[in-house]
Order: structure tokens, then sequence, then C-alpha cells
């Protein structure tokens, strides 16, 4: 495969953007070589600036469930473009989307729209803090929740890949409010709280830790900490921006029966477009400017194009037997995984949750950052490099997970499961 182009471009772009990139992983730093430039994506490909074709297990780290330009997402979006992009004023999109979502996710009695992750988490727990009166809040080791400076200590993928503890330019008095626990550890919460009597805000969580690798949370984690937050006056926040619409149309908090104060969402419910979503309990909800005393604005928030790539995605997801086909698709690519290292007698860990994946090069399933941590990850980059070299865009980063799409076919699972095999075998 040749990449000629793309190194170029990737050369060009390190005169004007910090590694060449808009956003860290993309620069392929932890497992070398340079990225390819994409110029378009259809279905489950990609294609690149050298005319190379990938089967794509990133799908814009999540948000594209219905696999690259799906033809009702696109139209819709031709026609919303021929309205205006922009208005800064209400629409109704915005109300049908948050209906939709209210709908798919009852803990989401109110909303509000914003452009990222990012700030929907940096937004839930100004919230909190304004609701309980209190500071601190417990995250934890390898959970991600967007670059928010109290948000970004121990933060995961992105900061483990580049080996960076924590990033400077945090003021030490921000990470000080920010206490962290072991994931799948309830124990150390509890003490948490005891140590900090009346003054946590709130526990925010990936109910399924998916930027440390995929981590699902032990029976009983996600119920211990509900009881936790409540019995101590604090509020659970759950950080559904990977899990919201794909783990289940509900989300996690629906697998698991669990309700949280707060949601906060992005990534599927913005169809690719950039949104995010914050929203929860009434009641908190209605502390929200301009009902309420805390403040939180965006110029482009609840555009009329975002709106109608969620809504359009969404629709596409409420359909009958969606979820079961994702689960097909992708328990078919996993035990085709576990049969190749088991063929070549490698010991290795396949962790999934739906249409989430992570191969660890660990023996065990890791359960927390600690044991993630541990995994090879020059073999990953080996691994990664091997695959990319057969055409599949795989999550270039051992703590990523990958993700599969209703537009990746029986036959494209075939294919990257003999890539794997090709991969893991040399
Ligand atoms: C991606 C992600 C975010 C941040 O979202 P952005 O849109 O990238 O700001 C927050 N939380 C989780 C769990 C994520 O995976």
């Amino acid at each position: 495969m040749n990449f000629e182009t793309s190194k170029k471009l990737f050369e060009e772009a390190q005169k004007y953007l910090p590694g060449g990139v808009d956003s860290p992983v993309r620069a392929y730093k932890a497992v070398g070589g340079s990225p390819p430039f994409i110029v378009r994506g259809q279905g489950s490909r990609l294609y690149d600036a050298d005319g190379n074709e990938f089967i794509d297990y990133v799908c814009s780290w999540g948000p594209l469930i219905l696999g690259h330009a799906p033809s009702q997402v696109v139209k819709a979006l031709r026609e919303a473009a021929g309205k205006g992009t922009s208005f800064g004023a209400p629409t109704a999109l915005e109300v049908t989307l948050a209906k939709m979502i209210s709908a798919a996710l009852p803990s989401m009695e109110m909303l509000r729209f914003v452009n990222s992750g990012t700030e929907a988490t940096m937004t839930a727990l100004r919230l909190a803090r304004a609701f309980t009166k209190r500071d601190k809040i417990i995250k934890f080791a390898g959970g991600y929740h967007g670059h928010a400076d109290g948000l970004l200590v121990k933060a995961g993928s992105g900061l483990a890949t580049l080996s960076l503890p924590d990033s400077p330019g945090v003021p030490e008095s921000y990470a000080r409010n920010t206490l962290v626990a072991p994931y799948n550890n309830s124990e150390a919460v509890a003490q948490l709280f005891k140590s900090n009597p009346g003054e946590i805000a709130a526990v925010i969580i990936e109910p399924v830790a998916a930027n440390m690798g995929v981590v699902p949370p032990h029976p009983g984690f996600l119920e211990r900490l509900r009881r936790l937050t409540s019995e101590n006056g604090a509020l659970i926040i759950f950080d559904e921006v990977i899990t919201g619409f794909r783990l289940a149309y509900g989300g996690a908090q629906t697998v698991f029966g669990i309700t949280p104060d707060l949601t906060c969402l992005g990534k599927i419910i913005g169809g690719g477009l950039p949104v995010g979503a914050y929203g929860g309990k009434r009641e908190i909800m209605q502390m929200i400017a301009p009902s309420g005393p805390v403040y939180q604005a965006g110029t482009l928030s609840g555009n009329p194009l975002a709106m109608t790539a969620g809504i359009e995605t969404l629709k596409a997801l409420s359909q009958p037997g969606v979820y079961e086909h994702l689960e097909e698709t992708s328990a078919n690519l996993e035990e085709g995984i576990i049969e190749a290292a088991a063929k070549l007698k490698l010991k290795l860990s396949v962790a999934r949750i739906a249409s989430l994946l992570t191969i660890f090069f660990t023996e065990e399933k890791p359960t927390d950052w600690d044991s993630a941590s541990k995994a090879d990850t020059a073999r990953f980059g080996k691994f990664f490099q091997q695959l990319l070299s057969q055409g599949i865009y795989w999550p270039p980063s051992q703590f990523e997970a990958a993700f599969v799409s209703l537009a990746h076919s029986d036959q494209d699972v075939e294919k990257t499961v003999k890539a794997i095999e090709r991969a893991l075998g040399s």
C-alpha cells in the first residue's frame, strides 16, 4: 500500500497544525508511521488521498453507527443546508430531537444541546456543583470525559496514548477538586465519600469505560455508585457520550437499569456533526439559564444541520432489529478474533460489549486502568500496522475501542478476521 500523498500532506499539515492534526490520536504517535489523509467515506469504507480503501473500525470514534454517508442522513442534510445553516434562534428541530432523546432516556426529563461531549460534561459538572453547593467531584482513572480542565486528571486514552500523566496548564486548584478512584472499585468511592464528608458534588463515570479500551462494569458496581451518591447527597453523572444509543437505543442506563441524575451525550446523537447534550431531572436542569442562574450558552448550539443529522440517525436506530443486527455482526467479529488467537496459541484478551470492542495485548481482560495499562503497546503497534497495510482501519491506540457500524457486512467481518489472523501471526 502506497501512502505517498498522505505523507506529503502530513508534512505540510505539521507546519500549520500542531502535530499535523486537530485531535491528538489522529497523528499515529502511539503506533508510528504517518496517518492516511481521508478524502471520502461510504458505508463501512474509507478512502484516502492515495486511493487506498479501508474497512473502517474507527467510524469517527463512535458517531457513525450507520456507517459513512448514509443516504437518508445526507439527503436530509442537503435539504436542511439549503434552508440556512444556523439562525441563533429557536427551531422546531431542537424540540423534535430533544423529545426523541428524552423518550429514549427517560432520566433526561430536560436537556440542553451543546456542540461537543466536552461541553456537555463541563457543564454537567458546573450544574452539579451549583445544585449541591459543593466543589469536589470523583472520576475514575482511565475515564475520559473530554478535555475540560478539572477532568484532565488520569484521563485515559488520548493522554495514555501519549504517556502524558495529566496535562500542564490545568491549575492545581482545579485538579485538587478532582478525586480519582480505580474503575470497578466502589469501595474506593465509599472511602472518598467518608474522607470528604459533605464536599463531593458528583461522581462522573462512563457506565462502560471505553477510553482505556473497553472495560465493562462489574455486576453491582454501578448500582453501588448510585446508592453511595444518593446516601451522600451527591449526584451521579453518566457520561454516555459513547454508550448512548450505542449499547442500546436507551444507552447504558437502560441496559443496567440505573437512573442517573444527569447524563451527557454526544457522538451518535449528532450523526457525524458536532453535537453534545446534557440533561436529567427537571428540578436540576431548571437551574440552567435562562430558567435558572447557572450560565451556559452557545452560538451554534442546536443548529439545524446537527439537529437534522441527529434526528435522521435516531430514526434509523429506532427501527426494529437494528441493535440485534449490530450485536450479531459484533459477536461474529469477536468470535473470529478469539478463534484466530486460539489457533495461533496467543494470549490476548478480547473485551466486547455491544458494538464496542478492544483487543488487549494482555493475558487477562482488564478491569481498571492499572490492569489495562499493562498491555503490550509495542505489540499493539505492530499489529496495527499489519492491519493497516491489509486495508483495515483499526483505532491507532491500544486504549481506544473499535466501533462496529450497521454498514459492516458479514463479508467485511470475514475479511477483517482473516487480516487480523495474519497480523497476529506475523
Ligand atoms: C468523546 C468523549 C467525550 C468528549 O466528546 P468530544 O465531542 O470529543 O468533546 C466525552 N466523554 C466520552 C466518554 C467520550 O468518549
